[in-house]
């Protein structure tokens, strides 16, 4: 493609498909004031929201300093996607004291406490390039990293756990069988080898190698190697206590975080992550809620969407992001803004916005009772 075509092509998803971040910023003038190389890694950046017009963000880093590099583009992206104004600095702040206010689900309403909860940060490690630009040899060789300090993991009583691997004739090796139930248990991610975005993004390469799971002997703390971003580690429990969620995890991931090469961080924007919305804290938190007669019995997420955008929070279907609702109207909640908040901040956010969305759920069934 020419860079003509590629800028027409462009101005088109721009009109046909306004969501498209990528192509809602980016601008022709500043592509073209850029020298050739430049060019280059910036359509390797932007290749998935090109090739995939209905791609909501529509670009993913290759390597830590493409933020700063491609700043001009991938701020304005960024600002859009976090709902940071114009006139407020990129920043991240970190905050991880869960003793300033009690988020306990069941407070809201006795049911929400068999909701479950699931809380994960990005991260990406600074030594190798982020998964997008990893060869084969790269993300086993990282794959041995993590195993090493997973080993170490393991001999502490509080995150004792096992390696599950699902590099072909890795020592850590599991069969599909465990595999397919890992994913249905919601713990291990999905085969990203027929995933159209991830494919472009060469995140998705070398399908399955240098990829696998830590899960420790509660299978409340779980780490994955070599999905979207090096590393996503994340705690998961019901009981509706987003406090301790967040204790559970924070904790792990200091201890984790003295154990691997240090994490690609920076000021500005925080935790590096492949993709945009994956900047900042890092973090997405989820609840896995039954919302009957907000999705009409799962089949139409419209109203719910449009209510939770309104509270700064994003509703995916039951399967995780691009999966359907569950008949009974179980839906994945978490809050959308990850840069410029801090992780109280998003457990707040979390539970203030489920609680609107849970009143209006019940609206009218008690009074009718
Ligand atoms: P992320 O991109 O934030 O890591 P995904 O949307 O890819 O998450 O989902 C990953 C997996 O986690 C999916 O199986 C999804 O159903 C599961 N999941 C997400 N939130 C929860 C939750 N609160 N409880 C149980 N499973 C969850
Ligand atoms: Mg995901």
């Amino acid at each position: 493609m020419t860079n003509e075509q590629l800028i027409a092509r462009i101005d088109e998803i721009k009109q046909s498909r306004p969501d498209n971040l990528m192509a809602r910023h980016f601008d022709a003038a500043y592509y073209g004031s850029l020298d050739a190389p430049l060019q280059t890694r910036l359509r390797k950046i932007i290749a998935s929201g090109v090739e995939n017009p209905n791609s909501s963000m529509g670009a993913y880093a290759m390597a830590p300093d493409d933020y700063a590099q491609f700043a001009p583009m991938l701020d304005a992206m960024i600002r859009d996607f976090h709902g940071i104004a114009a006139d407020t600095p990129i920043a991240q702040p970190h905050d991880w004291d869960t003793s300033a206010v009690a988020c306990d689900l069941g407070a809201i309403d006795a049911k929400l406490k068999k909701v479950s909860m699931r809380v994960r940060v990005a991260r990406n490690v600074a030594s190798f390039p982020l998964p997008g630009a990893m060869s084969k040899e790269q993300r086993v060789a990282f794959e041995d990293v993590a195993a090493a300090a997973f080993a170490k993991l393991a001999e502490n009583p509080d995150f004792g756990g096992q390696y599950l691997s699902i590099t072909p004739g890795s020592p850590h090796e599991i069969d599909s069988d465990e595999y397919d139930r890992r994913v249905a248990a919601h713990q291990m991610f999905k085969d990203m080898s027929n995933d159209k975005y991830l494919n472009v993004a060469g995140i998705s390469g070398d399908w399955p190698y240098g990829r696998g799971m830590y899960v420790s002997e509660a299978e409340d703390f779980l780490v994955w190697v070599g999905e979207e971003d090096h590393l996503r580690i994340m705690s998961m429990q019901t009981g509706g206590n987003l406090n301790a969620l967040f204790a559970r995890l924070h904790a792990g991931l200091e201890i984790l975080g003295g154990l691997l090469p240090e994490f690609a961080m920076s000021d500005k924007y925080g935790s590096i992550g492949s993709c945009p919305s994956n900047l900042g804290a890092g973090m997405r938190s989820s609840l896995h809620m039954k919302l009957p007669r907000l999705t009409k019995g799962g089949t139409d997420l419209d109203r719910v969407t449009a209510e939770a955008k309104s509270l700064g929070l994003a509703v995916r279907g039951a399967g995780g992001e691009h999966s359907d609702a569950g008949s009974d109207g179980l839906v994945d909640i978490s809050p959308s803004a990850r840069l410029g908040v801090s992780e109280m901040q998003i457990m707040r956010r979390l539970y203030d916005g489920v609680a609107a969305l849970w009143r209006l759920e019940t609206a009218g069934v008690h009074r009718s009772l």
